[in-house]
């Protein structure tokens, strides 16, 4: 009796189910399962220093291999893990991850990791990522955590004692997409943030010939003052390169220097592109 109630009761819910809302159904089972059987990778992206002409470092971002759908983008399946809570599980695993890869590299090579607003808001995190540095081995300071201006968003006061205590853990703090939140330099006031990463949006325009310029130049100036590193993202074009070198920009991060690269790739990148001061590598 029980089953056939089951099942009037999926009929009765079924034609409300459109086919969206059932691809994203499917899609937070096939997360699980992703978690389960190691269908996640992490790939590598070169962060450049222009002031040491070197890579100091790598950005982790996550690759889904779909079995059958091939590869999803983070940008599709991240906003769902996030909505459904998966983004913990997996966000710890990124976390892991990113300390065990990180530790077989040369000392002074970092390894950055994005962590999502629900991951941030949770208690636990910290101490993640105390037991990931602990089981790599990996020093605190080679582990930069990037975040978001949306944290902000929420009770602020939180937001800056959750910053300060992983802060004091000996990791750095980068804010990611800078420049597309709202109300962005309050925040550049209210936490001394290691790195501000320019969003791509705005090097992009930099090939339009819009006020992007001016723009870089104010955050470049800004952050300058307040004592942060500056680094660009998205950089694909020589002529971007120009503007953010003139412009006193820290780092880039883009194609034109190397694409993510997977893990094993890595080794190959640095080999290359350490003595390589700047050459395209991937
Ligand atoms: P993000 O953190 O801003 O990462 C930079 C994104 O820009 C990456 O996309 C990277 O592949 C892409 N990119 C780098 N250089 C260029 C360039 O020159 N041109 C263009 N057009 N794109 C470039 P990806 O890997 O698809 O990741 C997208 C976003 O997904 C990330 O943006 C981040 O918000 C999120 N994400 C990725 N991995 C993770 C993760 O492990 N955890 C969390 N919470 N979010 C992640
Ligand atoms: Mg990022
Ligand atoms: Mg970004």
């Amino acid at each position: 009796r029980a089953k056939s109630e089951g099942k009037s009761t999926y009929h009765f819910f079924e034609p409300e189910l459109d086919a969206q809302a059932r691809l994203r159904r499917q899609t937070e089972l096939d997360l699980r399962t992703a978690l389960r059987d190691g269908h996640f990778e992490l790939h590598f992206q070169p962060l450049y220093s222009l002031a040491e002409e070197k890579m100091t470092g790598f950005e982790a971002l996550i690759r889904w291999n779909h079995p059958e759908r091939g590869r999803i983008s983070p940008t599709e399946f991240i906003p769902l893990a996030e909505e459904t809570g998966l983004i913990l599980p997996i966000g710890d695993w990124v976390i892991r991850e990113a300390c065990r890869h990180a530790s077989l590299w040369p000392d002074d090579i970092s390894v950055a990791v994005n962590i999502s607003p629900k991951q941030f808001g949770t208690p636990g995190l910290a101490n993640t990522i105390l037991q990931a540095l602990s089981a790599s081995g990996l020093q605190p300071s080679r582990l930069e955590l990037e975040i978001t201006e949306s944290i902000f968003i929420s009770n602020v006061e939180r937001t800056l004692s959750t910053l300060h205590s992983l802060r004091n853990l000996g990791v750095r703090i980068a804010l990611d997409d800078f420049g597309t939140g709202y109300s962005s330099l309050s925040y550049l006031r209210s936490f001394p943030f290691d790195k501000v990463k320019i969003d791509r949006s705005f090097v992009e325009d930099l090939s339009n010939g819009g006020n992007a310029h001016a723009v870089i130049r104010a955050i470049t100036t800004l952050a300058d003052a307040l004592g942060m590193d500056t680094l660009a993202e998205g950089v694909e074009v020589d002529e971007q390169l120009d503007v953010l070198r003139r412009e006193g920009c820290n780092y880039i991060q883009g194609f034109l220097f190397s694409a993510p690269v997977s893990g094993d790739q890595v080794f190959t990148v640095l080999g290359n592109g350490y003595a390589g001061k700047g050459k395209k590598v991937a």
